[in-house]
Formats: C-alpha cells, sequence, structure tokens
C-alpha cells in the first residue's frame, strides 16, 4: 500500500509499505479521508511526542476491509472513525481511572502508524460507526470534535457563564458550536480571519470579533465595552502565546483561563500571582481527548456539531506536504485539508 513515510524530522516520502494485516481483536479500514491536524505541522518540525520512522495521520475515516476472528462488534463494509489514542490498562493513572494520563499512551500517526496511508489496522474497541447521513470528509473530522468534547469538559461551563473564544482553527470552529449549545449565557469569538468569522455567524455564533494577528490587545476596548465586567471563561485556541497572555486581560473576578491548544514547548506566559490571588483567577488546561469518540460521534449525527463547511480542500496522498504547507500558513479560505489516500 501507499503510505506518507518519514524517516526523521521534516524528511518524508510516498512509499510503497507492506499492507497490514488485523490480529484477532483489530479491524482493517481501508481510509478515505484523513485530515491534516496541527499537531502534524508540529510533528514535522520536531515537537510533540513524535516517535520516528512514522506513519503520519490521527483523523481518519474509512471502510471496513477486514475483521480479525474475535472482532463481533463491527462488520466488513461498515463506514467507520477510529479513535487514535491507545491506553495500556496497567500503568498508576490507568488504575486510577485516568487513562487520558496514560504512561504508555499511544496515538495512531504520533507513536503508531497512522492514517496518511491507504490502510490502517485498530482495536475493535476503537472503531465507532458513521451515520449514513455523515460523509467520510465530514466523519474524519470526529477526532477534532472528541477534542472538543474532552474541552467541553474542563470549561464546564454554569449556567449564564459569558464566555470568549480566541482562534477560529477547525477544532475552535466546532468548541464554539458546542459552547452554543452549552448552558453558557453567552458565547463570543475572537479571530483574526474575515471569512472564519462569516461562517462562525452562519452556524449561530451571534457574537464574533475581528483581530489582528498579533495579539488581541488592540481590540479589547472593543469587546469590552460589550462585557463590561468581562468574562468567566476564556479560551485560548490559537496556540499562540501571546493571545493566552492578552486573554488574562478578559477574565471577571473568579474567571477560568482554558489553554486549548498546542503550544510550542519553549512558549512562556507571564502572570502576576497578586492579580490571580486577588481575583481568584484559575487556569485550565485541556489535553487531546480519552474515551470521548461515542460522544462526539452523537454530536456530528445529530447536528449539534456542523463539519460540512470545515473542509477547505481535498488533496491525494501524492499532495501531503503541500496541504502540510497550507496548514502551516492558514488564514484566508484554509480550515481543515483532507487527504484522500
Ligand atoms: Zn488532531
Ligand atoms: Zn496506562
Amino acid at each position: 500500500m501507499r503510505a506518507v513515510y518519514y524517516e526523521k524530522v521534516k524528511e518524508f516520502s510516498i512509499r510503497e509499505i507492506p499492507k497490514p494485516v488485523p490480529k484477532d481483536h483489530e479491524v482493517l479500514v481501508k481510509i478515505h479521508c484523513c485530515s491534516i491536524c496541527k499537531t502534524d505541522v508540529h510533528q514535522h518540525n520536531g515537537s510533540f511526542i513524535a516517535k520516528f520512522p512514522l506513519i503520519p495521520g490521527h483523523e481518519m475515516a474509512g471502510t471496513v476491509e477486514a475483521v480479525g476472528k474475535d472482532v463481533t462488534t463491527i462488520q466488513v463494509g461498515d463506514r467507520v472513525t477510529v479513535d487514535d489514542s491507545g491506553q495500556c490498562h496497567t500503568c498508576y493513572y490507568c488504575q486510577n481511572a485516568k487513562p487520558l494520563f496514560c504512561e504508555n499512551f499511544s496515538s495512531k500517526g504520533a507513536t503508531e502508524p497512522g492514517a496518511m496511508a491507504e490502510y490502517v489496522t485498530a482495536d475493535f474497541d476503537k472503531v465507532f460507526r458513521l451515520a449514513d447521513h455523515i460523509s467520510f470528509e465530514e466523519g474524519c473530522l470526529t477526532e477534532p470534535t472528541a477534542c472538543a468534547i474532552h474541552g467541553m469538559d474542563m470549561i464546564d461551563p454554569k449556567n449564564g457563564d459569558e464566555v470568549l473564544l480566541f482562534g477560529s482553527g477547525g477544532t475552535g470552529i466546532i468548541l464554539a458550536q458546542l459552547l452554543n449549545h452549552s448552558n453558557a449565557g453567552s458565547v463570543a469569538v475572537a479571530a483574526p480571519t474575515r471569512s472564519k468569522l462569516e461562517l462562525l455567524k452562519e452556524l449561530g455564533i451571534r457574537e464574533t470579533y475581528q483581530i489582528s494577528r498579533d495579539g488581541a490587545a488592540a481590540c479589547r476596548e472593543e469587546i469590552l465595552k460589550n462585557h463590561p465586567h468581562g468574562f468567566d471563561i476564556v479560551v485560548d485556541a490559537t496556540g499562540s502565546e501571546k493571545v493566552a497572555e492578552e486573554a488574562i486581560q478578559y477574565l471577571k473576578k473568579d474567571g477560568r483561563l482554558v489553554l486549548y491548544a498546542v503550544y510550542r514547548p519553549d512558549a512562556r506566559i507571564s502572570i502576576s500571582p497578586d492579580q490571580f490571588m486577588q481575583n481568584q483567577f484559575r487556569i485550565i488546561g485541556s489535553f487531546a481527548q480519552c474515551h470521548c469518540f461515542p460522544r462526539a460521534v452523537q454530536a456530528i449525527n445529530n447536528g449539534i456539531v456542523n463539519l460540512k463547511k470545515l473542509v477547505t480542500s481535498e488533496l491525494p496522498l501524492e499532495e501531503f506536504g503541500k496541504g502540510l504547507e497550507m496548514a502551516e500558513k492558514g488564514g484566508e479560505g484554509v480550515i481543515k485539508i483532507v487527504i484522500k489516500p
């Protein structure tokens, strides 16, 4: 089969490699769509948890082509998506019911072969059926939706909370829709790209603000005019430490700052401990997801999350490099790029 194959950081080619054979408890999935994530860009550049050599790709959808002899819940021909994450079930955190922090955490496309390939194998309990009315293009976005579901668990909006979200990338747009369906009192999104703000409006987000790319300070006055006490929850979904630091300026007393993005490992923000103490501010991180796929599939099936307009480009496997460049640059007209192996 053909696959994107990284020898090491930044060095990949499209290669012919052996098609994987499913073990007794595994499913073989023929990949129709695999979307590019900012994580793929970070891995390409050598950060995040990637182990090389590597086949990237963790946001996938396809058709079941074969099942191992112990698999009873999934059938050949099923249209599915796959949870890329794996847990060991035996380490300290797994035993203490915190599998997200599994010390032997694995992920397809990072520590195991991923879906930028014609086929992938997966444990049967990580394979989820898509509804008939959900396309493979939408289906591959179940993984970012699952991460947004976990984000919602961490944000935990209370009745009437005023929420401000920075960022309008794929996961930001998904998170905005989930927030809009939560019990938050108001949801505002601030981002630099006009067309993405227009899309957010189409998706039901009533309050949007266009901000400049290098931080939001210039727009603070305009946003706070409508929210004179600030926000109960401010979410940074940009991955920019500048924005994460600026976000503190928008918190109400007792407010929570949620860091919901992948940052450069050496990125730093500075805070005033006095300000945090006096205002009882809290900082909350949201990392990946674990066991959120069933709820993500449900939200997609029921139209709580609309993914139809998120796919802005579709490319063949051979153009993975081009897709990666587009994802890194982002901006006008680029939300999710889907590779079709
Ligand atoms: Zn992802
Ligand atoms: Zn574990």
